[in-house]
């Protein structure tokens, strides 16, 4: 037993208590005692205060009734208004997890009632608005494997509490870029401290092949052995994509993410091998290694200070980049040292998301990306580029045209659903029908999942029972629909992946629609050379598709300021706001000359409040010593 929970033991009677145990930053103790139980959120707040620690006071498990009995006495108790649809008990963990629609219906009292009568400690859950396969599967395979997921959180918080109550008198903190050094693609981080080791994401280098689409693991410092955690930012590829690659390599610590990351993680990185597949590539892990993804998977909220090593406390803040995206802020050695790595970010409103905030209670250094820190990238207004996108949509459907949007299975894509639909409702474009298909329909009902990762009018109305993505308009099409869809004398949208044409539904859509001129092929987002989306764009007259010359006949348009980067100008904006004043700015994730025209730009902003700042553009491989 470790010296923290001898010390812990010692405030509890001693003959109710059958363990304290961690649960990764989490303590918690199994009494034997019912009263002792009703009473945990007592003992459990002054545990807190005095630990600096959370604690959880639950049931021990052999004290639990019967599993039918347990969803009986549940099922009486949830109000029908809260639209019960699944109950999760998880024995091992003394815990029962309720989905329902509408959680904003179970009051504390009804929660309270539900601990008394069950002696679980209750989670309520939001299901998506239409049954999700991929949320069903994941919340259904973390179920079952709650045994296994009790010893593993257990030995996580073993090791996060090691050294509890002891000093360390050596002090660094060193990052090392693994990836996305003056580049896009494979962002990983290595943070080392005298205690720590942690990775910040672990991304693929999406356009690249061979080594280059890997993070250097091949740099000095990095020891999968010595790695104590893994922080996720989001759900892109280039973020997370090599994740369950990690543990191919036999990591079997903890990562680190939001709820929806996780979810959205598993799907795009399944979709990741069904498209390696697809192009006759093999794919890097297989779903085995997602599912030890997951299995390791701690999730927080935006907000939530939380231990993660005996020197590093994190927490995650909303980055308005994707659902679920964060900023990380880390508090190394109590308070020595601050670090907030931004991950990608947007700085203004979107229909999705709030944008960041910059307020902070201590910062000494921000890694930042630089996607649009070029001198030249100003992006159009939102609202300019909202009317232009939707007078193109208009004539195109009046004209009995197709919309053929492609999108990344996640951002773009239900930011421009909301658009239509909100343009639909307000008659600014017809009644018309929109087809989503396969892992966009997924990542859509994700959405609808976890509204508190929204923005807050998005929360309010979908608390409020208005989801705006339950549209009757939009349908979800399958493989063997795309023919009528495309062949039917009648407008409709279909918004379909991949985001630049090189796989996916949309290749299939265009191909059917490409030489019907009424039809209009809509970019919302960047192509990159070598791409099919490029070529189309670059303004090609025929292009080979699986072999097959197609004629590109239809309208060609890019539609720029649907990005869910901040151009320059909302980078430096963010960048001046930021308080307190950083001491460094690590610049990360962007093409040459961005990264250093943007330093360039921060450096100068500094300068006209006389702060002094050290800026670093560091390539692959490059160790930045911060303290
Ligand atoms: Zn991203």
């Amino acid at each position: 037993m470790l010296r923290i929970q001898e010390e812990i033991l010692k405030k509890l009677p001693k003959d109710k208590v059958s363990e304290v145990v961690f649960e990764g930053p989490l303590i918690v103790i199994y009494v034997k005692d019912k009263e002792l139980f009703l009473k945990g959120k007592e003992i459990g707040a002054k545990l807190a205060k005095e630990f600096k620690k959370r604690f959880e006071i639950r049931i021990d498990p052999n004290l639990l009734p019967e599993d039918d009995v347990i969803k009986e006495r549940i099922e009486k108790i949830v109000p029908k208004e809260a639209e019960l649809r699944n109950i999760y008990i998880e024995r091992a963990r003394s815990i029962v997890i309720i989905e329902c629609l509408r959680p904003e219906k179970i009051t504390d009292e009804i929660l309270e009632k539900i601990k008394e009568e069950t002696l679980l400690i209750p989670k309520v859950k939001r299901a998506p608005i239409q049954s999700s396969k991929i949320i069903d599967a994941i919340r259904a395979y973390l179920y079952s494997v709650s045994e296994e997921r009790k010893k593993l959180l257990h030995k996580v918080g073993e090791k996060i509490v090691a050294g509890w109550g002891t000093k360390s008198k050596r002090k660094w903190v060193r990052i090392s870029i693994l990836g996305a050094g003056q580049e896009v693609g494979r962002s990983a981080i290595l943070l080392q401290t005298p205690e720590s080791n942690v990775l910040l994401d672990f991304g693929i280098g999406v356009n690249n092949t061979g080594p280059d689409a890997f993070p250097h693991l091949d740099a000095p410092e990095f020891d999968i052995q010595k790695l104590d955690a893994v922080i996720i930012t989001h759900a892109h590829l280039d973020h997370v994509g090599l994740l369950p690659f990690l543990f191919k390599l036999g990591w079997k610590g903890p990562v680190y993410m939001t709820e929806p990351t996780r979810d959205l993680a598993a799907l795009v990185c399944l979709d990741y091998i069904k498209v390696s597949e697809q192009q006759n590539k093999q794919s890097l892990y297989s779903s085995s290694e997602i599912r030890e993804m997951l299995k390791h998977t701690i999730t927080l909220n935006y907000g939530e200070v939380t231990d993660i090593t005996p020197d590093i406390k994190i927490t995650f803040h909303n980055a308005g980049h994707i659902l679920g995206s964060a900023m990380v802020h880390l508090n190394i050695g109590n308070g020595l040292h601050n670090i907030l790595y931004t991950g990608d970010f947007k700085f203004s409103k979107t229909r999705l998301l709030d944008p960041p905030k910059t307020i902070f209670p201590r910062l000494e250094t921000v890694i930042m990306e630089s996607t649009y820190g070029g001198k030249n990238d100003i992006h159009p207004s939102r609202e300019e580029t909202e009317k232009k996108f939707l007078e193109a949509v208009k004539e195109t459907l009046s004209e009995g045209g197709k919309v053929l949007i492609p999108v990344l299975a996640v951002g773009r894509a239900q930011e421009i659903l909301l658009l239509i639909i909100d343009a639909v409702k307000q008659g600014i474009l017809p009644p018309v029908d929109v087809y989503l298909e396969g892992v966009l329909w997924e990542t859509t009902m994700i959405h609808t999942a976890y509204p508190e990762f929204l923005s807050k009018e998005l929360k309010e109305e979908i608390e409020r029972g208005e989801n705006p993505f339950e549209a009757e308009f939009i349908y979800r099409a399958s493989p063997k629909d795309r023919e009528n869809i495309m062949n039917e004398n009648k407008p409709a949208i279909i918004i379909a992946t991949s985001g630049m044409m090189n796989g996916g539904p949309i290749v299939d859509y265009f191909r059917l629609g490409a030489e019907d001129p009424r039809n209009l092929l809509a970019f919302v987002s960047y192509q990159a050379r070598g791409t099919l989306g490029r070529l189309i764009l670059d303004g090609a007259k025929e292009v080979n598709i699986n072999g097959e010359l197609v004629k590109v006949r239809l309208k060609v348009q890019r539609f720029e300021g649907f990005s869910g980067h901040a151009d320059r100008k909302e980078l430096l904006k963010f960048v001046s706001k930021l308080n307190p004043k950083p001491k460094n700015v690590v610049i990360v994730h962007g093409e040459p000359p961005k990264p250093f025209e943007l330093a360039s730009g921060i450096k100068s902003l500094y300068k006209k409040q006389n702060i002094n700042v050290n800026v670093y553009v560091p390539k692959n491989l490059d160790a930045i010593r911060l303290r």
